[in-house]
């Protein structure tokens, strides 16, 4: 049993957090592949020692001078080095690093690499593991993707030992260069390990005990989800929850090795388990796994006589849509009817141009618009076996008195969208809640 596993910045932020993951990786014997990120918030007015990094690099471009940051970030490294007893000559490095700073002899994606370096390096001594640099396996083609084979085939290379700790964000360009991931990065780095390890299970290790059924930020105490599929979380994050970026879960989506969500601030909890499908359902009375929705959307809306007789209407509305750049997120239609729903920010900058080419190419009978839409979407792979689901959505918005201005079901029956005012919107998505989740 192989478990790769990947602590986020909350959970590498102090010697404390250190001593949580010690306990986790001595816990179970398959957990030994450890990935980490830089040091993160021990609490909400906190830095990130990756944003310190950032900053650093910002001040000396400018000329001006950033020893402060710089104290700030080896200060934080130092601290948890100390306090853990640990005997890492972190000084020389910290020197060097300054120097090359100084001297503008470093390029950005080098410096804010500095952070999972610095973690991995104590990571590594704390648990007696073996560092295994990114740079050492994790290659870049020049277009900025990565080199899966090569990156696959060094890192198998570096596992003849008990265990590994390597930095998570970065890896080498073609030229020897160091290049970052986008931020947050450090979660493909775990994967990309995972699956080149062939992983039985691939951890990411946070601080929620997993993905939540609703933002936590509209509806008190969300419950966890205990199980999702990586369709289901497309349809998710898609619709706007903050779950795993899309990168994420490419390497190990494509090697069907599952991945769990977990706490490192409460180990015991079993967290979310994301696979392609799953053989046991482990609640098999809930039909929904997610409800989630994003504000800010335009309808426009155009009736004509006799439209479903004539050819080409739609594609004339997508290819005005098309010209200006904007992407469609729904079409719900009618028999002489069709409406696109679009961003707002999209739209608004050339509306009038838009709404004149559908005059002139559509000729429609009415053309309105409405915005301060708001989309909310009910998510669930069992919505598709089982009747009712879209009535019992109605009726709890309707007693809520909430108007809906649309509604689109996912020709999979894997979702159903509601087009909802911008004020309705958190009131939607907590009576869809309550309806569901209890
Ligand atoms: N430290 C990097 C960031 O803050 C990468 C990561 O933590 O995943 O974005």
């Amino acid at each position: 049993m192989l478990k790769v596993t990947k602590f986020g910045g909350s959970s590498m932020a102090d010697a404390g957090q250190y001593r949580k993951i010690r306990d986790i990786i001595q816990g179970d014997r398959g957990r030994r592949v450890v990935v980490v990120s830089a040091a993160g918030k021990r609490e909400a007015s906190d830095h990130k020692i990756t944003d310190l990094l950032y900053l650093c690099y910002a001040h000396t471009q400018y000329g001006v001078d950033c020893d402060r940051i710089f104290e700030m970030i080896t200060s934080r490294y130092l601290a948890i080095r100390d306090e853990l007893g640990l005997k890492v000559d972190l000084e020389t490095e910290f020197a060097d690093l300054k120097k090359r700073l100084d001297a503008k002899a470093i390029s950005q994606d080098a410096l804010v690499s500095r952070g999972e370096y610095f973690s991995a390096k104590l990571m590594a001594a704390f648990l007696g593991f073996q560092f295994v640099d990114a740079t050492e396996w994790v290659r870049f083609r020049f277009d900025g993707s990565v080199d899966q084979e090569a990156s696959y085939a060094l890192l198998k290379q570096c596992m003849k030992v008990k265990g590994v700790v390597t930095p998570g964000f970065y890896g080498l360009l073609p030229d020897g260069t160091i290049r970052t991931f986008s931020r947050g990065g450090s979660d493909i780095t775990g994967a990309l390990a995972a699956a080149a390890l062939d992983a039985d299970v691939y951890e990411n290790w946070t601080d929620v005990s997993g993905i939540l059924m609703a933002d936590p930020r509209i509806v008190d105490d969300p419950m966890v989800i205990p199980q999702v599929t990586y369709d289901e979380l497309r349809e998710l994050s898609y619709s706007g929850a903050q779950v795993l970026h899309e990168g994420t879960i490419f390497p190990v989506r494509e090697k069907n090795i599952p991945l769990n969500i977990r706490n490192t601030n409460d180990p015991a909890a079993p967290g979310t388990m994301i696979r392609e499908r799953f053989n046991r359902d482990s609640d098999p009375n809930r039909f929904i796994t997610g409800i989630t929705g994003k504000k800010d959307f335009t309808i426009v809306h155009l009736s004509k006589r006799g439209m479903s007789n004539e050819v080409g209407v739609l594609r004339k509305v997508l290819s005005v849509m098309e010209r200006h750049n904007i992407s469609v997120d729904y079409a719900p239609n009618g028999i002489d009817s069709v409406s696109v729903v679009v961003p707002s920010e999209a739209i608004a900058p050339c509306l009038y141009t838009v709404l004149a080419e559908i005059q002139r190419d559509v000729r429609p009978d009415t053309l309105d618009v409405h915005d301060e839409i708001a989309v909310v979407a009910a998510v669930g792979r069992k919505m598709a076996s089982r009747p009712g689901i879209s009535g019992k959505i109605f009726a709890a918005l309707g007693q809520a008195d909430i108007n809906i201005r649309m509604i689109n079901q996912g020709p999979d029956e894997l979702n159903i969208i509601i087009g909802v005012e911008n004020r309705d919107f958190n009131t939607a998505i907590r009576v869809l809640y309550d309806s569901f989740a209890k």
